[in-house]
């Protein structure tokens, strides 16, 4: 099932989300509809709070991304990006390695919105997976900016706290404008209730 997708403005995109102890069939049906809902919107990356669950729950993809390149090393060893998309993050833990590099950032709950962002190159990640094992694995490129963006919003915080503040004040006009569509739209959902 394809779900909506919260958009800046909405308080649930600043909730930290909660951890997840085991994989439920509730979970397996969310990590599904986020796949769903992140593959019918064209996005590399989608994470719970997104679609309104404070969770500490993320999908990502970016085996089609061509003009962008993603790194992904395995207990050291190179492996195929392909071979380990879609990947499913519960409770991800992130420890950053390399220099920070500025990169084009987009987000769905942003529509139309690209920013340069710095980030970390690479990291090293330990997660687990939509089965519930223990994964660990490091990645560089698109890859470790999506991991760092998404695992963000599982606490709360959003790829504009990241803008340097010369972005971020090009941007207010755009941002207040969908912060108070958001915000209007929720009070008209309310008083429709
Ligand atoms: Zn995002």
């Amino acid at each position: 099932m394809i779900l909506p997708v919260l958009k800046y403005g909405h308080p649930v995109l600043r909730q930290k989300g909660a951890r997840i102890e085991a994989i439920t069939p509730e979970i397996t049906r969310l990590i599904e509809d986020m796949l769903e809902t992140m593959y019918a919107a064209a996005g590399v990356g989608l994470a719970a709070q997104q679609v309104g669950i404070p969770l500490q729950l993320t999908v990502i993809d970016v085996k089609d991304v061509r003009d962008r390149p993603s790194t992904l090393e395995i207990g050291s060893h190179p492996a195929t990006i392909h071979d380990h998309m879609p990947l499913v993050l519960i409770n991800p833990e992130l420890k950053p390695l390399g220099k920070p590099v500025v990169g084009p950032e987009g987000c769905l709950s942003f529509p139309e919105l690209y920013a340069d962002v710095e980030r970390p190159e690479s990291v090293d990640v330990t997660a687990m997976n939509g089965r519930g094992e223990t994964i660990r694995f490091r990645c560089g490129g698109l890859l470790a900016r999506a991991v760092q963006h998404e695992t963000d919003h599982l606490h709360g915080i959003l790829f504009i706290d990241r803008m340097s503040s010369e972005t971020k004040k090009e941007l207010k006009p755009e941002l207040d404008v969908l912060q108070e569509t958001t915000k209007a739209a929720l009070k008209k959902g309310a008083k429709d209730q």
